[in-house]
């Protein structure tokens, strides 16, 4: 059954925590449009490494972000992602645009021209989940619904082992390392840090399953007037 719900809903947090299948979920549910705004920032990567710049060269790597035709789409059942028309949905995923995403995502030049183009996807849907670590907070201030999803730094290695399908000890550890890697570097960054939103919900599932998550999320958003309709 879709619910009825008209408007936005931001879903930030560290990493690790299943925010993308959480709002996935959540977007199926409310028969929403759904966008992923990691897979851009992970998307710009490609472009920049593909470019063979130096990550330090802050001017050539926005440059290359900003001369690639980079497209992820806002279907809640369908992934697309494509840099320069070619399909880079797994590639995204791999150890090499992992390592190099934050610093390019924190380079305030990629942010500007990627929350731009934020911004025009979700004015053309009228219903979205958005998920991210600004979204709240820089994105779309005036959201419907804020929610910040946690989970503690070991529950989040593990779910990240889970997805991975990685079960040595050794190999979780490096994953675990890497999770505090990228969090920290995203927490600490002078644009646009990864941080709660004032008003946002805070949702901390390391005892809850992934239903009992999007259970709640959906209860809240229920309950959330839509933005423009607030007295
Ligand atoms: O969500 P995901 O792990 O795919 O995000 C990859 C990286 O993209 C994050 O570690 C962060 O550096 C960057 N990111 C961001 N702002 C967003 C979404 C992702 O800086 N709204």
């Amino acid at each position: 059954m879709t619910a009825e719900f008209a408007g936005q809903i931001t879903l930030d947090g560290p990493s690790g925590t299943g925010k993308s299948s959480v709002a996935r979920d959540v977007a199926r549910a409310l028969g929403a449009a759904y966008l992923d705004t990691g897979a851009m920032y992970r998307a710009a990567t490609v472009a920049v490494l593909d470019a063979g710049v130096s990550l330090d060269d802050k001017v050539a790597v926005a440059r290359a972000v900003s001369e690639a035709d980079i497209r992820v789409g806002t279907s809640a059942h369908r992934e697309k992602v494509t840099v320069d028309g070619v399909d880079v949905r797994e590639r995204i995923r791999g150890a090499e645009v992992t390592r190099a995403v934050s610093p390019v995502s924190a380079v305030p030049a990629v942010r500007r021209l990627l929350v731009a183009r934020q911004r025009d996807l979700v004015a053309a849907a009228a219903a979205v989940v958005v998920e991210g670590r600004d979204i709240g907070t820089v994105v779309l201030p005036g959201a419907t619904l804020k929610v910040y999803l946690t989970a503690s730094p070991e529950v989040r290695a593990q779910r990240r082992a889970a997805q991975l399908e990685v079960t040595d000890a050794h190999k979780i550890a490096a994953l675990a390392d890497d999770l505090r890697r990228r969090d920290e570097y995203d927490s600490r960054r002078a644009d646009s840090p990864l941080r709660p939103a004032e008003d946002a919900v805070i949702v901390d599932s390391t005892d809850m399953d992934k239903r009992a998550v999007v259970e709640r999320i959906l209860d809240l958003a229920r309950g959330a007037v839509p933005a423009g309709e607030q007295s």
